[in-house]
Order: structure tokens, then C-alpha cells, then sequence
């Protein structure tokens, strides 16, 4: 499940938990009663974050990071203090921010939309506008100028539902697929002493019982299996292997969609401070509590800078990594996608190197669990 096969290619998991509910909207769209509907996976009809928001979050947060770096106060270094770097950024700035040369280049422009896009390469650095082209953001993140475009160097994967909370009788329940649990090397295909519930596709002889995934009423049976719930402790959530039920493939897309958060507002007149007639809306939302998984991969061509002239001076790896890891805390505060003022957005990430050998470690750790 890792693809950690050479050095240059670094690839990191990401366990994310939704302290607010999320809202990335496409934009127009009603489904049924909800008018403003959030982005789904096309194949499985579960709802994401797509790694193009993920992206253009993490960009502007890396470029704040830098921000607070600055020695002064302005949104981008003046070309005099260029000369002189030791007046860029103060004493305390991280290596990422103060020993890559380029970064004399950044401003706040380098996050977001480029509205300069339409000059030289040359020119980019030397303007107050539009991505610079030079620095850690831009090099990392991509930019495009007229003669020259960079892809960038951190590829951002989806965000996908991994345990999504259901309240049932016995309390609330995080449902997930057991193919969800390996690809995100929560569960072992062996033998285990975590009893989970487990909902089969058709009622079998010897249910356990039976539980409510919200308008859905299931047989269950409780089973054992190699669980472990480490990777997924996010902060102060502590999830319980007792809580997670097992569903199969083809339910778990209904029980998500059937249990999302909708809020239906309304619009206020602003002259008699009461409801506007006809402007009742729905939105639908991921639901805080749910914990997401997904990847990201650094590609490490800073060691091809000096083979081409056009890849000279590239940061690194390790100072991407650190980049993304410092600015992070933005997605707590901040949050991502959209109505952040609402009450909407904010998540917690966890970044885990993914390891070429991270599973015999697990196994190692199960064994030790089964000899206790
Ligand atoms: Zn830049």
C-alpha cells in the first residue's frame, strides 16, 4: 500500500478529523431538497475533499506561515531588502522559510489565483503582483508565467471518508468498509482480538442483533479482528474499536448520504429583520466527528537542480514536508472549503511518512498485542 520505491518520491498519509462540518459546494447543483450540494466522488457517490481544495488551502496557509516570518509587516519583501537577505525574515524563522534563497521572492500573492500571470519569468520575482515563480510556494505548489510554467512538486490526493459517525441506540457508531480500514492500514487481514460489529450484506442465521444506521435497520454479528485505532487519535479524539461497525461495500455510500448534515436558512430581510419570503435554501455538509484518509506524495526534484538550468534552486523535500507540517494548524482555525464563518471548515490533519515497512510494524505490534 505504500509506494515509498526510490528516494525521490516521498509519500505521506493523511488522518484528518472534521471538527466542524465540512461544506465544499459544486456549485449550483439541488439533488432532492438540498439546494446547495457538496462534491462527490463520480464512481461511488460519497462525498470528499477533492486534493484541489486540499491544494489551494494548503498553499495560502504555507504562505501565511511565511508572512509571520517577515521583518516587516508588508505582504511582500521590498526589492531593496532582497539584497541584503539577513533583513528578510527575523532571527527566529524556520530553515524552510529562512535558508532557501528564493523566498526573498514571496508575498501573500503567491497563494491563490495568479492575476499576473501574463509576464516573463524574469520579470515575476521583481514585481509586487501575481506568483512570483521563486519561492518555496510557488516552486512546491506550481505556478504558470508566459514563457515559463512549473507543475510543482507536491501532489495533493482526495480526502475520502474513512469512519463516518451514525447515531444508533447504542449511542454513536463510525461506520467504514473493511477495504477502507487496509487502505488506510487500520486493519490487518489476520487474526485479532478487537470485537467490532459487523453487518453482512444479507441477514444471516445467528445475528447477533440489530442496529439503527440511521433510517437503516441491520442484523449484525460481532467479530475479531486486528485492529488498531493509533494512527486515527487525532488530538484529544479518542475513538474505541467497540464503536466501529463494519458495513459492506454497496451500504456504505447510502448510510453517508442518508445521514449528512442538512441545515435548511433562511435569508433575512435586512429592513424588517425578519425571513425574506421565498428564500428558504438547504445545504448539506460532512459531518463534524467524520475522520477522512487520504495521501500526498513529494516529489523531490531539487536533486536534479544544476542538471538543468531551468531547475535550479528547488527546495527540498525535507523542506516541504516542514512547510506543509508548520502551516497546518491553519486548517484548525481557518478550516477548508466554504461558509468558514458559518460555523463550517475547521479539521484537524495528522501528516504520517508513509514507510516503505509501516505494515510489519503493525504486525509486529498485533503479535505483541496477542501474546499479552
Ligand atoms: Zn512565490
Amino acid at each position: 500500500m505504500c509506494e515509498n520505491k526510490n528516494d525521490i518520491i516521498k509519500e505521506f498519509r493523511i488522518y484528518s478529523l472534521a471538527t466542524d462540518p465540512i461544506y465544499i459546494g459544486t456549485g449550483g447543483y439541488t439533488i432532492g431538497r438540498v439546494d446547495n450540494t457538496i462534491v462527490r466522488e463520480p464512481t461511488t457517490k460519497l462525498p470528499k475533499i477533492p486534493g484541489s481544495s486540499l491544494a489551494g488551502t494548503w498553499r495560502y496557509y504555507v504562505t501565511l506561515e511565511i508572512h509571520k516570518y517577515f521583518t516587516n509587516s508588508d505582504y511582500r519583501i521590498k526589492r531593496e531588502n532582497r539584497k541584503d537577505k539577513k533583513d528578510i525574515f527575523v532571527n527566529k524563522a524556520p530553515k524552510w522559510v529562512n535558508n532557501f534563497v528564493d523566498n526573498k521572492y514571496v508575498g501573500i500573492k503567491c497563494a491563490g489565483k495568479d492575476d499576473d500571470s501574463n509576464i516573463n519569468f524574469d520579470e515575476a520575482g521583481d514585481r509586487g503582483t501575481g506568483h512570483c515563480g521563486h519561492c518555496i510556494v510557488c516552486k512546491g505548489f506550481g505556478f504558470s508565467k508566459k514563457d515559463k510554467s512549473w507543475q510543482g512538486m507536491i501532489y495533493f490526493g482526495d480526502l475520502n471518508i474513512l469512519l463516518f459517525p451514525v447515531f444508533t441506540r447504542e449511542g454513536t457508531k463510525w461506520v467504514t468498509t473493511e477495504k477502507s480500514l487496509i487502505e488506510a492500514d487500520l486493519l490487518k487481514n489476520k487474526k485479532g482480538d478487537n470485537e467490532v460489529y459487523v453487518v453482512k450484506e444479507e441477514t444471516e442465521e445467528g445475528a447477533d442483533d440489530f442496529l439503527n444506521l440511521g433510517w437503516l435497520y441491520l442484523s449484525y454479528k460481532k467479530e475479531k479482528k486486528c485492529i488498531s485505532l493509533d494512527k486515527v487519535k487525532i488530538d484529544g479524539f479518542r475513538l474505541e474499536v467497540k464503536d466501529i461497525v463494519i458495513v459492506p461495500e454497496k451500504l456504505f455510500s447510502h448510510i453517508v448520504n442518508s445521514n449528512l448534515e442538512v441545515r435548511t436558512s433562511v435569508s433575512i430581510d435586512p429592513i424588517t429583520g425578519a425571513a425574506k419570503e421565498g428564500a428558504l435554501f438547504t445545504s448539506e455538509s460532512i459531518p463534524r466527528g467524520t475522520v477522512l484518509y487520504g495521501k500526498i506524495r513529494i516529489f523531490d526534484k531539487s536533486v536534479f537542480a544544476g542538471i538543468s538550468s531551468e531547475l535550479s534552486s528547488l527546495p527540498s523535500e525535507k523542506y516541504l514536508e516542514s512547510a506543509l507540517r508548520d502551516s497546518k494548524h491553519f486548517f484548525e482555525t481557518l478550516g477548508i472549503g466554504g461558509m468558514t464563518t458559518r460555523g463550517f471548515g475547521r479539521i484537524k490533519l495528522e501528516l504520517t511518512p508513509c514507510e516503505g515497512d509501516d505494515s510489519t510494524q503493525f504486525e509486529d505490534k498485533g503479535e505483541k498485542n496477542d501474546a499479552e
